[in-house]
């Protein structure tokens, strides 16, 4: 949201004036206040417009600069990703460009993280909500799975906790060929590397590249019915599951299982 407001002073005069017939033109400048970025949505820095399109850093108009030069990228876009997110695996590390998940080998796991949000919760109210990023799977060998799992919440009291019915999962093993990808969503939320693995290879859906785009979209009924999406590279898996409880919230997005180090998270949009 921008908050404007007309600022009472006025402001240089502009030499664009071409001749005797135009008269120079007064910048009457409206500022624009600071928004800062979220995880998902870019933010801004102060700037000034007039009704003769140009924009100004400072409110006297005297520095010009171009649509747009004030945009702040949403956090989730920059490799500030990493520091925004909470957490869990101390082995990930900030990447380049993301979240470089690397293997706990305690838990199995990559990073389990909330969306930098300190109540757990990223507020949804059930329309159809894209949470996307980029996946970097170039150091998956062959054998190698990884597993991203989105999860949700309900509500108990003023307290958000895990619905713990379903999550929307799916799983990605190198091949020989190249990957498999397979749609994991079941009820509960238990994993088992074996059993996840041998499931993952024996899905016909495969890609080639190395980088993919992935998403979960869903959308929640009033009857709790739950319609999902999953999308990895042109691999679009669809299916739906009812939640006895209300679902109020994102909780996670969790690399949940993995066998190896080095798979980078990057590039996390919501639409
Ligand atoms: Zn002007």
């Amino acid at each position: 949201m921008r908050l404007r407001s007309v600022l009472p002073l006025a402001l240089g005069i502009a030499a664009c004036g071409d001749g005797e017939n135009t008269p120079a033109h007064t910048h009457e400048l409206d500022k624009v206040d600071a928004v800062s970025a979220t995880f998902f949505e870019n933010g801004n820095r102060e700037y000034y417009t007039c009704d003769c399109g140009k924009f100004f850093s400072d409110s006297e108009g005297k520095n010009e600069i171009q649509k747009d030069s004030w945009v702040i990228a949403a956090v989730g876009t920059t490799a500030d990703a990493f520091d925004a997110f909470t957490v869990y695996n101390s082995k990930s590390t900030k990447g380049t460009k993301g979240i470089v998940c690397n293997l706990d080998t305690d838990a199995n796991a990559g990073p389990a993280t909330y969306f930098g949000e300190a109540d757990k919760n990223l507020e949804w109210d059930g329309r159809k909500t894209t949470i996307g990023f980029m996946l970097d799977l170039s150091e998956l060998k062959e054998n190698d799975f990884t597993i991203w799992d989105l999860s949700f919440n309900k509500k108990e009291g003023d307290e958000f906790k895990n619905t713990a019915e379903y999550e929307l999962r799916f799983g990605i093993a190198k091949t020989a060929k190249g990957f498999v990808v397979c749609d994991l969503f079941v009820p509960g939320v238990t994993f088992n590397a074996e059993t996840d693995l041998a499931e993952i290879l024996k899905s016909d859906k495969t890609f080639d590249e190395s980088t993919v785009s992935v998403s979960f979209e869903a959308a929640i009924d009033e009857g709790n019915v739950m319609t999902y999406a999953i999308t990895v590279g042109d691999v679009k898996m669809e299916g739906e599951g009812t939640f006895t409880c209300d679902v109020v919230g994102f909780r996670t997005l969790w690399n949940a299982f993995m066998n190896r180090n080095g798979v980078e998270a990057y590039n996390f949009t919501r639409s």
